[in-house]
């Protein structure tokens, strides 16, 4: 039984792509030299970085270099715009914590849904798991990249739910027209590697662009109305984190308090992939 479904697996890969063991060990040579870059430009913490290294091995084993560089994609570029203008960022209070560098949470937060999708791909074998996969990394990029370039817009962003209310840049659920704008190309990026590579047949770049901004979307709309909410007693600012950057521990002011930013990332992610299934079964 276990001979035969190795059997299926390895046919299916022959078929597909010639043997894949020699793309596999060129991937997950790929995971490493990346984990070194990672660690040397403080990309990632020290759990970030073995996440990282969990997530990325798991991906080239389940899915070889085709799966695997669409996420290096978001990865690299959510890497680079962390970094982009970080000091400005900083001094508007909407720059990442610890410099930068991503912590477990924020790996397995983009990066959990994908295994998963993977892996219901090759135990069901249905291709429509690789659109998932795909919609849930275009809305991780879509996600990413708004974020962390939107708060650069020179104007306040406005809250997507109430739109003539204007926050501070950085705020969970403020929109700003350059957000809009990465939102869109972001995944189109995406679907242009995916494209590249061959991972899905039919229309990757379209595919992505709709899922991926749909994606940013239910993360801004689960931000502005149900994600926890601190304020510092000490310096008045609004901030999302528990232990604000002064050392002063906050007050929860809104939404619910286990609903973290990582948490709703996880669950745009998983929302958009499985609304990529589905778009993949009604259009493609
Ligand atoms: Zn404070």
């Amino acid at each position: 039984m276990h001979r035969d479904l190795y059997n299926i697996i390895v046919a299916k890969q022959v078929k597909r792509k010639g043997p894949g063991v020699h793309t596999k060990i060129i991937g997950l040579s790929i995971v490493f030299a990346l984990g070194l870059i990672s660690l040397k430009k403080k990309w990632v913490d020290s759990l970030g970085l073995l996440s990282g290294l969990i997530v990325g091995g798991s991906i080239v084993l389940l899915g070889d270099l085709e799966a695997f560089l669409p996420m290096m994609t978001f990865y690299l570029s959510g890497s680079l715009a962390t970094k982009l203008k970080y000091k400005r960022k900083a001094q508007k209070e909407a720059a990442q914590p610890k410099g930068g560098a991503r912590g477990w949470q924020n790996v397995w937060a983009n990066g959990l849904m994908p295994i998963v999708f993977l892996i219901l791909w090759r135990v069901l074998g249905s291709e429509r798991w690789l659109f998932a996969y795909v919609a849930a990394i275009s809305a991780s990029i879509a996600d990413t990249l708004s974020n962390e370039v939107g708060v650069l817009n020179p104007t306040p962003p406005r809250l997507i739910t109430r739109p003539w209310v204007k926050v501070d840049a950085g705020t969970s659920g403020g929109v700003s027209l350059l957000g809009f704008l990465m939102a869109f190309f972001a995944p189109l990026l995406l679907g242009l590697v995916v494209r590249v590579v061959g991972l899905v047949r039919s229309s990757p770049i379209l595919f992505s662009t709709i899922t991926g901004f749909f994606g940013s979307l239910v993360d801004s709309i689960i931000g502005a109305e149900w994600q926890a909410l601190y304020m510092c007693p000490k310096c008045s600012k609004i901030t999302e984190s528990r232990v604000h950057r002064c050392g002063t521990q906050t007050k929860l002011i809104k939404g619910y308090n286990w609903l973290t930013n990582d948490l709703v990332n996880l669950i745009m992610s998983g929302v958009t992939g499985l609304l990529g299934y589905v778009i993949s079964e009604m259009f493609i």
